[in-house]
């Protein structure tokens, strides 16, 4: 029997590079990863960046990881971003949350069935199978 491996979420700094390396294909987009050191903020966030001229702060966390949780000081520095500073802020799991945060939609295609012309299913790749009718094939829309 196949030993199943166990799921881990990935780690921080993964996630971190993934939201930077998405980030970055957007125009008007400038991001930053923020290195902790003694010369830091303590509980400053993650990422850091502007949008259209707009300055975010973005706390990565790993999903489902017991510590995923924001610390009371990493939320006071959001909080301090957010109202005193007027910042966009916010914290992701992913990198489409950290999209959804700057108000970048991904524009990810739409596939229809070509069987029953009656499913569309938004992705990066069409699904396996039509859950309506069966069909295997779909038609790649431009989203
Ligand atoms: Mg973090
Ligand atoms: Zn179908």
């Amino acid at each position: 029997m196949r030993q199943m491996p166990r799921k881990q979420p990935p780690l921080e700094k993964f996630i971190v590079a993934q939201i930077v390396a998405e980030l970055r294909k957007y125009p008007g987009v400038v991001v930053r990863k923020r290195h902790g050191t003694v010369m830091g903020k303590a509980g400053d966030p993650d990422l850091y960046g502007t949008i259209r001229g707009k300055h975010f702060e973005i706390e990565v966390k790993r999903p489902g990881a017991p510590c995923s949780q924001l610390t009371p000081l990493q939320t006071e520095r959001l909080r301090e971003w957010r109202i005193e500073g007027g910042a966009i802020v916010g914290v992701a799991h992913n990198a489409a949350e950290a999209l959804a945060i700057l108000g970048l939609v991904k524009h990810e295609p739409v596939w229809t069935c070509t069987g029953c012309h009656n499913y569309c299913w938004r992705g990066e790749e069409a699904p396996e199978r039509c859950p309506l009718c069966g069909h295997r094939h779909f038609d790649r829309e431009a989203a």
